[in-house]
């Protein structure tokens, strides 16, 4: 939505990503102020703590678990190394290369936002684009109807040169990616569509809630950010993914009734399951539960089904379920909804700090004026890239939940640490800490291996499924 700013400011498929820190002052006005500074110190030591547990759970994991110390045969930790090492090095030294400039890419995206918005203010185009609306129509609503997919499409094209290298360029280099340029460049197009589209009635509301609000916007901001983000998530698998891929039913039985299970095991309410044609894009695996109030689709994607075996392809859906059973698309929405408030706060902080130097010279009268879009853009766009290790970590550890539903009900250790080899062909299979915390929005290869290796070593009980139920007469 509004604040997907950080990859190409438009982009339809990436994680809502939202504002981030730093210290609020206490120039808040008014009577709000007290309180707001409290809120802020809360959530930011929510934060910190939230990490700290994140980290210690993690750290605390490994084989120390008196369980996987009785196990006499299996060494998680060795067993892990063992998995690794069957990565030949030239390999690794291609995942490594195509991760780690993807940290890169994190940078030149923020700079390439920050330029734009700039750029957009300092040249007044922004203000002459507003003044221009102003001339069409007295109605404010519509001027932001006018405002706002000019300057959507502005960034789309200002974007477009490293969205090329980073999508399309790159993909290819690395083998990743199957289009030609042609009709990549259509999927483009179909994207921004959407884009101006989903952007202008957001915006509209957004700057609607501005008019009205002109000193909680941050507040009311937030939660339309928040009310919008998640229509969209409910809304992109039924509506936007079909214009891009195909759906159709999966008729393998061996797999499908084998994914049907686990699903009817833990209350999923599905009765088929669907094969997505992401091959037409990628060569990348992957797999996803979605829906909500009987739209629920359990689908994976053709990659999946031809690099993988049963094992692996079980290890993955039941890590699917796991998002589904554990509620993580709500989960989310509220803890991106929590760093949402702290990115507005800052926002309003800074929105009103830059109009008091730069306002006259940019013509931007206030926040309730579209012409001030690009300096908004300006704070997410640095919120969202200083946020980053917290956007990250907090995925990570949803991720992380998953993965150990998805081992207990696939219960296939091995098949988990097959899977995380292979997406080890795209992202760094054996990071350092600190490099898994900032940049990981997934747990890395070796730490999914390891769980897998300390599930297989404690051996649970399996017990005899098969007894006879008490009789009933
Ligand atoms: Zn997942």
């Amino acid at each position: 939505m509004l604040s997907s700013a950080t990859k190409s400011q438009i982009s339809y498929s990436q994680r809502l990503a939202k504002p981030p820190p730093g210290y609020v002052r206490l120039s808040f006005d008014q009577g709000i102020q007290y309180p707001c500074r409290m809120i802020l110190r809360c959530l930011l030591i929510l934060a910190v703590a939230w990490l700290a547990f994140s980290k210690i759970g993690y750290a605390q994991l490994p084989s120390s678990s008196p369980a996987a110390q009785t196990s006499a045969s299996l060494n998680p930790v060795q067993a892990t190394k063992a998995w690794l090492a069957t990565v030949p090095a030239d390999q690794r030294a291609k995942s490594n290369a195509y991760f780690e400039g993807g940290y890169w890419l994190l940078l030149w995206n923020f700079l390439v936002g920050v330029a734009i918005a700039i750029f957009l203010l300092a040249s007044k185009f922004s203000a002459q684009l507003r003044d221009f609306a102003e001339r069409v129509t007295g109605s404010k609503a519509l001027q932001v109807a006018i405002y706002a997919p000019v300057y959507i499409f502005i960034v789309a094209v200002l974007s477009f040169p490293l969205a090329f290298y980073q999508f399309f360029i790159r993909e290819h280099q690395y083998g990743f990616a199957t289009q030609t340029f042609g009709p990549w460049f259509l999927e483009q197009l179909i994207g921004l569509i959407v884009g101006l589209t989903a952007g202008t009635i957001a915006l509209s509301i957004l700057y609607a809630v501005f008019r009205r609000a002109a000193r909680n916007w941050w507040i009311w901001g937030t939660l339309v950010a928040v009310v919008l983000s998640f229509f969209g998530n409910f809304i992109a698998p039924v509506f936007v993914e079909p214009l891009f891929n195909t759906y159709k039913p999966l008729t393998d039985p061996t797999i499908r009734d084998s994914i049907l299970a686990m699903a009817q095991a833990n209350q999923i309410p599905v009765k088929q399951v669907f094969e997505v044609d992401a091959s037409r894009q990628t060569t990348r695996v992957s797999a996803n539960v979605a829906g909500l109030l009987g739209t629920t689709r359990i689908a994976l994607n053709d990659n999946l089904l031809k690099q993988c075996t049963l094992p692996e392809i079980r290890a993955v859906m039941a890590h699917e379920m796991g998002h589904y059973v554990l509620n993580h698309g709500a989960k989310l929405t509220v803890y991106f909804g929590v760093v949402a408030l702290f990115g507005f706060a800052i926002a309003r902080f800074f929105f009103d700090w830059a109009l008091r130097i730069w306002g006259e010279r940019w013509d931007v009268r206030g926040i309730s004026d579209p012409a001030g879009l690009p300096l908004l853009m300006l704070i997410f766009v640095t919120f969202t890239f200083l946020m980053a290790p917290v956007l990250n970590s907090i995925v990570r550890v949803t991720e992380r939940e998953a993965d150990q539903f998805g081992i207990n009900t696939s219960r296939e250790p091995d098949g988990e640490a097959r899977v995380a080899l292979k997406l080890g062909a795209y992202r760094k299979l054996d990071p350092t800490p600190l490099e898994e915390f900032i940049f990981f929005d997934h747990p890395s290869g070796r730490a999914r291996i390891q769980m897998g290796m300390e599930w297989k070593a404690a051996h649970l009980p399996c017990p005899n499924l098969d007894a006879p139920e008490p009789a009933t007469d």
